[in-house]
């Protein structure tokens, strides 16, 4: 009898505390809509979870008291809001919710060696003191860092985010047992790799899964226990920040699912979070939803067998 064939649930961290902060725009605001869409239209094989937000100590694993504080209290007000939107008094409850729920993602992988996630995102950018481009505090160096902590021997990082991950590169740059394979097709937040080929800026939307799947094939997959997948979708053809013509809903949906693929290829543990994708004028908040969930069905398919 086959027993290979039961589907399991992909958990998906998501508390309302994600979007406490009074500042209203996407990154404050998405969890929510993506979270609202999954109770309106569930997608098979995905189970929302509670997560338990992270404390104080938790942070200053990977961010400086000094920063941490002004988070908490709101002084200094520059650095408070070094994020790049107005401080409030719900934004230290929202970043330890959310970046909970990226640490409970990847424990959570790492712990069934299958796929877990958190609809979470405002990560990559956000350094050791300071915040940057919408993140407060860096979601993907707290799970890696936790991970490692757990037990990980290593751990990869992917991040197809449009732009480019600085905050994250910073604040583990003196962590060997982290690999990135950063994607970007702006140059914003570029920064110096130690391994060249961890970082790609690519401004040809033909030469993006391609590329992708050239860095994945290169990577020695038997070195990693987990992977945490920054899952942005502000590539997007018609997001305003971000966006590069020519990368279209189909080619993001084939991106992800050959991330998830290539893990499940690999047997490897992968916990996503959301990261970038604004919308205007030219692009609805149900198309972004849309989007994020391509990444949802595709974690949800690499379950089934
Ligand atoms: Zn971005």
């Amino acid at each position: 009898m086959r027993t290979d064939l039961a589907v399991r649930s992909v958990p998906v961290f998501y508390s309302d505390a994600y979007v406490l902060a009074e500042h209203a725009f996407d990154t404050t605001r998405k969890a929510r809509w993506v979270a609202q869409s999954l109770r309106d239209r569930p997608i098979a094989g995905i189970a929302l979870e509670t997560p338990t937000p992270l404390t104080e100590a938790d942070v200053l694993a990977c961010h400086d008291p000094e920063y941490v504080a002004a988070v908490r209290t709101g002084e200094p007000g520059s650095l408070a809001s070094s994020n790049g939107f107005a401080w409030d008094g719900g934004l230290w409850d929202m970043v330890l919710a959310s970046n909970g729920g990226a640490v409970a993602a990847a424990l959570r992988a790492l712990e069934t060696g299958a796929v877990a996630g958190s609809l979470s995102s405002g990560l990559h950018h956000a350094r050791r003191s300071t915040g940057a481009g919408f993140c407060t505090f860096n979601g993907l160096a707290l799970a890696a860092r936790r991970a490692l902590d757990a037990g990980a021997r290593s751990v990869l990082i992917v991040d197809l985010d449009a732009h480019c991950g600085g905050g994250t590169a910073q604040i583990l740059a003196d962590e060997p047992r982290v690999t990135t394979l950063d994607i970007a097709v702006v140059a914003f937040d570029r920064y110096r790799p130690s391994d060249p080929s961890s970082l790609d800026l690519v401004v040809d939307p033909a030469a993006y899964l391609p590329t992708l799947r050239r860095r994945l094939d290169a990577l020695h997959s038997g070195a990693f226990d987990l992977v945490l997948y920054n899952a942005g979708m502000d590539p997007f053809e018609r997001c305003f920040i971000g966006g590069l013509s020519g990368m279209t809903r189909d080619l993001l949906a084939e991106r992800e699912t050959t991330l998830f693929r290539w893990c499940r290829a690999h047997r490897l543990p992968v916990a996503f979070v959301l990261a970038g994708g604004y919308v205007n004028s030219g692009f609805t908040q149900s198309e972004l939803v849309d989007l994020h969930r391509l990444t949802m069905s595709a974690a949800a398919s690499r379950e089934r067998s």
